[in-house]
């Protein structure tokens, strides 16, 4: 059998490695590919540089193909991982195989410097990808000539189209809370968020909700936290406040009844005869009291969107508008016309945007006779009447 070794930091994995690993797979013919990701001591671990367990079950998350492996040999080794001490015990394990060791174009560089580099060498073969533009394969070529030796056939280097893309790219992403989903796949940026993995905004607010809101509603709100950021960006609002609200917009979502009347009452909020009999609307009602009384929020624009993300109401500000509709565009929401209602609020217009939501919420509430909020019926017909469409005559 031919068996690549795949060793990395792997912190996070990216589509990058995944790309890497598929064209060296072809490349050279492997029959299976070991992805090893590197132990890391666990004094080094922390905002940067995730445990060993969380790599390795990420590594898992993006090479899910039958010819990988995941091994967590060098994370159970401990001690610095040398490649050399990984191929020694391959090499006795699989006395009969042939061993290729894949490596990026910047490593291959410096690939002298290895810890027993020509014995490495002698055990398995080197597999090579381009990873930036500026390497190109004649470079490849003469290096692995004239500095490790090596003949033309004695090394494989896939010279593709390079993928730039790096775990540093990932957390930089996800330090600017923007969505790295792109380079590592939906999966794996759901499971940095979930364990709070790398450095992000607001870490200080995102540990209270881990400890408030279930997986699924923790998630959410992260992602209306993108969203609204977003939406501001494109209609001129504060994109942090915009991801700040959006993040705190479901705070009190999964408490129970009596906890969230008991914040409404401390808020000094009296329900209308509406409210009284919705317990639905009670989380924004007490998410709003919640931030005010409890994290001493005192910013009349946040408040504001959290108390009316769900109803809506009359004279609803720019901001307002953001994390309303912010809540329905959110990535993990999959309703049928997500894809309109995304594409009304991205180009055009919070307005219709919002007019597209309260037709869908309005017709979905009388369809299984649910209560209307009087405030989600005075903001559809506001929107209809600024639409100057108001008089129908037939
Ligand atoms: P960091 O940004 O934290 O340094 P990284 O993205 O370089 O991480 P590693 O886990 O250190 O990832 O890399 C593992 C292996 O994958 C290395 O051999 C590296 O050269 C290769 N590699 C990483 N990203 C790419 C890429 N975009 N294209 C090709 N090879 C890559």
């Amino acid at each position: 059998m031919r068996i690549g070794i795949f060793g990395g930091t792997f912190n996070p994995p990216h589509n990058g490695h995944k790309k890497l690993a598929l064209e060296i797979k072809n490349k050279a013919e492997l029959d299976r590919i070991i992805v090893m990701p590197t132990f890391t001591p666990p004094h080094k671990e922390g905002k940067e540089l995730a445990g060993g367990e969380h790599r390795i079950r990420m590594c898992e998350m993006m090479f899910t193909e039958d010819f990988f492996s995941i091994s967590d040999r060098e994370i159970r080794r401990q001690g610095k991982s040398y490649t050399y001490d990984t191929l020694v015990e391959l090499k006795k394990e699989y006395p009969d195989d042939e061993l290729f060791l894949i490596i990026g174009s910047d490593m291959l560089l410096s690939f002298h410097t290895w810890f027993r580099y020509a014995d490495i060498l002698s055990m398995a073969t080197l597999c090579v990808a381009t990873r930036e533009d500026r390497v190109d394969y004649k470079q490849l070529l003469d290096y692995s000539e004239n500095v490790l030796g090596l003949g033309e056939n004695e090394i494989i280097i896939a010279d593709t189209e390079p993928y730039e893309c790096s775990s540093t790219d990932v957390r930089r992403q996800l330090s600017s809370g923007n969505d790295a989903s792109f380079m590592t796949g939906r999966e794996i940026y759901d499971y940095v968020r979930l364990k709070l993995l790398y450095e992000s905004p607001f870490s200080e607010q995102k540990k209270l909700l881990r400890e408030k809101l279930d997986d699924y509603r923790f998630l959410h709100s992260l992602n209306v936290a993108e969203s609204a950021a977003s939406l501001a960006r494109i209609y001129g609002a504060d994109e942090k406040k915009a991801y700040f609200a959006g993040l705190l917009h479901d705070i009190m979502k999964n408490e129970n009844d009596e906890e969230m009347l008991k914040c409404i009452e401390k808020g000094g909020i009296i329900l209308s005869r509406t409210e009284k009999y919705n317990p639905k609307l009670w989380h924004a009602i007490a998410g709003e009291c919640y931030l005010r009384t409890e994290l001493g929020i005192i910013d009349e624009e946040i408040l504001s969107a959290v108390r009316y993300h769900t109803t809506g109401k009359t004279g609803m500000s720019l901001f307002d508008k953001i994390i309303y509709v912010a809540d329905y565009v959110s990535a993990e929401r999959a309703y049928p016309d997500v894809d309109v209602m995304r594409r009304l609020s991205f180009e055009k217009g919070l307005d219709e945007a919002c007019l597209y939501s309260l037709q869908y919420t309005l017709k979905a509430l009388s369809e299984r006779e649910g209560i209307i909020h009087e405030d989600s019926l005075d903001f559809y017909n506001e929107l209809i009447i600024n639409k100057g469409e108001s008089y129908d005559r037939t």
